[in-house]
C-alpha cells in the first residue's frame, strides 16, 4: 500500500493547517511529512461524521450488512498485512516479528470478533407492574472520537474503531503524532470495502492541537482514549465542558509476582516477555518484579542471563526481539529513569545503557535493576521502556500488599504451582487483568481496562459494547 500523509475526511484526502514529521526510530530518518488537523479540519471531520451517522445509508443499513462490512475490512487488512506490518515497524520501531505475527493479526481478529456483535446487540424485555410492555434498545452514541497512543498504533486503534462501528457509530480516529501511518491505511481500506464516507475519518495531529480540539468539540458524543494517566486527566477536564461520555485506558506499573514453588524456567521466560516485549512500551508491562525471598538470587541470575541475551537491533530483522524506543524524547526519558535508579542505589544486573545500530537509533538495552525499594522512582513511576525493577516478598499477604502499593491497577502476573495461591493472589490484587502462569495474553473476547489511576471503561469483549451504546427504555401500554 502507498503511504498516505493527508487527512481522511468525508471520504477524501485533505490538507491540514500545518505539517509534522514522522521519524523512523531505528534510523532517525524522516519517513514522511504528515498533514495535521487543526480546529477547522477537526470541525470538518465532526460535521462529516455527524452527517454520515444520520444518513440512512448508515443509520438504516441492514445490521447483517454492517457486520459484513467489518468482515470485509478484516479481510482487507489481512490481505495487506505484510505492508501494514512493515509500515508499523518503520513508524514505531517494534520488531517486525511483533507487528507481523502479533499486532496486525490481532487487528484482523478484533475486527472479525466485533463484526460478530454487529447483529447481536439485543436489548431486554423487562417485567414491570401494570399492563405495559417495557423493553430496551441498545442505540449507538453518534460521533465517537478515538484518541490512541503510539505503542500499539493500529492494534489499539482497532480496539476502539471495531466496537464503535459494530454498534453503529461514526468514528473520528486521531492516531498519535509519533505513529500516524497505519491509521491512515485503515481509513483507506474502510473506504475501499464500502463504509460510507465520513463513517471513519482519520485525522493525525499533535495531542494539544488535534486531540484537544476533538475533545472540546460539542459535536462529539464520546471520547474513547488510550494514553498516559496525565493526559487522561486533561482529557477528562476538557470533556467536562461538553459533558462527553468517556472511557480512559491509562498507564500502569504492573506487579509480576514469582512464588518459590513456581516453574522457574517458565517464570523467567514470562517475566522477560512481560517487560521486554514491545520494548517495555506496553501499558500492561510487568515492570515491578516481586520474587519470593528464598529464590531471589537464583531467579535474578537466570533473569539477568536472559535479559542480556535479548537480541537488540534492527527491527526489520526477523530475529530482533528488542527494537528502538519510539522517539528521541522517549529514549531520553527512559535513560533518565535508568540514571535515577543508579543514583537512588539500585543495582544494575543487566543492560543499563543506550545502544545503537551503525551509530543510529533510539535503542536501550534490556535492563534489570535489583535491590530496588518501593520509594525509588523506578519502582513508582511508569517508565515505559525495557527496564525492570526487582524486589522481594516474604509471603502471600506481603505479596498482595506490595503488589497493590501503586496508584495504578492495570494488570498483574503471578507464578506458582499452587492453584489456591494463584486464586488468592488474583482476588487480592487490584488490577483489571490478572495473568496466572502466563503474561501478556490478549483476546478480542476478553475485556481489558484499569482499576484506580489506570482509568475506567473496558476495551475488548462484550463489555466494550457498553462503551459505544446507550440504553433506551420503551414503555408500551397494553390497554
Ligand atoms: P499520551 O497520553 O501522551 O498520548 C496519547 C494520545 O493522546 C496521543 O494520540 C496524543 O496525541 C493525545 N493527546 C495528548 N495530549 C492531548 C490532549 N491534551 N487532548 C487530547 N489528546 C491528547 O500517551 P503516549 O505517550 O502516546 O502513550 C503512552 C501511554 O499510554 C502510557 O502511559 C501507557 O501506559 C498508556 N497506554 C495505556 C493502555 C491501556 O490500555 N490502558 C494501552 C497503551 C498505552
Amino acid at each position: 500500500m502507498k503511504l498516505r500523509t493527508k487527512l481522511l475526511i468525508d471520504g477524501a484526502w485533505a490538507d491540514g493547517h500545518d505539517r509534522f514529521e514522522t521519524v523512523n526510530p531505528a534510523t532517525e530518518e524522516v519517513i514522511a511529512e504528515i498533514e495535521e488537523a487543526g480546529p477547522e479540519q477537526v470541525d470538518a471531520a465532526v460535521r462529516s461524521a455527524r452527517e454520515a451517522f444520520e444518513n440512512p445509508d448508515w443509520r438504516d443499513l441492514d445490521i447483517h450488512r454492517r457486520a459484513e462490512l467489518l468482515w470485509k475490512l478484516a479481510d482487507a487488512v489481512e490481505a495487506n498485512l505484510p505492508a501494514i506490518a512493515e509500515t508499523e515497524t518503520r513508524d514505531n520501531g517494534k520488531p517486525l516479528f511483533e507487528s507481523s505475527k502479533i499486532d496486525i493479526p490481532f487487528v484482523v481478529a478484533n475486527l472479525r470478533y466485533f463484526a460478530g456483535w454487529a447483529d447481536k446487540l439485543a436489548g431486554d424485555v423487562i417485567p414491570v407492574s401494570g399492563p405495559f410492555l417495557n423493553y430496551t434498545r441498545r442505540e449507538p452514541l453518534g460521533v465517537v472520537g478515538a484518541i490512541v497512543p503510539w505503542n500499539f498504533p493500529l492494534n489499539l486503534a482497532s480496539w476502539k474503531v471495531a466496537p464503535a462501528l459494530a454498534c453503529g457509530n461514526a468514528v473520528i480516529l486521531k492516531p498519535a503524532e509519533e505513529t500516524p501511518l497505519t491509521a491512515l491505511l485503515l481509513g483507506e481500506l474502510a473506504l475501499e470495502v464500502g463504509f460510507p464516507p465520513g463513517i471513519l475519518n482519520v485525522i493525525p495531529g499533535r495531542g494539544r492541537v488535534t486531540g484537544q480540539a476533538l475533545v472540546e468539540h460539542p459535536g462529539v458524543d464520546k471520547i474513547a482514549f488510550t494514553g498516559s494517566t496525565e493526559t487522561g486527566r486533561t482529557v477528562m477536564e476538557t470533556a467536562a465542558g461538553t459533558l462527553k461520555k468517556l472511557s480512559l485506558e491509562l498507564g500502569g506499573k504492573s506487579p509480576h509476582v514469582v512464588f518459590a514453588d513456581a516453574d522457574l524456567e517458565a517464570a523467567v521466560r514470562g517475566v522477560t516477555t512481560g517487560i521486554y516485549y514491545g520494548k517495555g512500551e506496553v501499558c500492561a508491562a510487568g515492570s515491578r518484579l516481586f520474587v519470593e525471598e528464598p529464590i531471589r538470587n537464583e531467579f535474578l541470575e537466570k533473569l539477568a542471563g536472559r535479559a542480556t541475551a535479548t537480541t537488540v537491533g534492527d527491527p526489520m530483522q526477523p530475529k530482533t526481539r528488542l527494537g528502538p524506543l519510539v522517539s528521541k524524547a522517549q529514549h531520553e526519558r527512559v535513560l533518565e529513569y535508568i540514571e535515577s535508579g543508579r543514583a537512588e542505589g539500585a543495582k544494575v544486573l543487566a543492560g543499563g545503557n543506550a545502544t545503537d545500530v551503525d551509530g543510529r537509533g533510539f535503542f536501550v538495552e534490556a535492563t534489570l535493576f535489583a535491590d530496588v525499594t518501593p520509594e525509588m522512582k523506578i519502582a513508582r513511576e511508569e517508565i515505559f521502556g525495557p527496564v525492570l525493577a526487582a524486589m522481594t516478598f516474604t509471603d502471600m499477604d506481603d505479596a498482595i500488599v506490595r503488589a497493590n502499593q501503586t496508584d495504578y491497577g492495570l494488570a498483574a502476573g503471578v507464578w506458582t504451582r499452587d492453584v489456591g495461591k494463584a486464586h488468592r493472589f488474583a482476588s487480592g490484587v487490584r488490577a483489571g487483568t490478572v495473568w496466572v502462569n502466563t503474561y501478556n495474553r490478549y483476546d478480542p473476547g476478553s475485556p481489558f481496562g484499569g482499576f484506580k489511576a489506570s482509568g475506567f471503561g473496558r476495551d475488548l469483549g462484550r463489555q466494550a459494547l457498553e462503551e459505544y451504546t446507550q440504553t433506551k427504555s420503551i414503555w408500551v401500554s397494553l390497554t
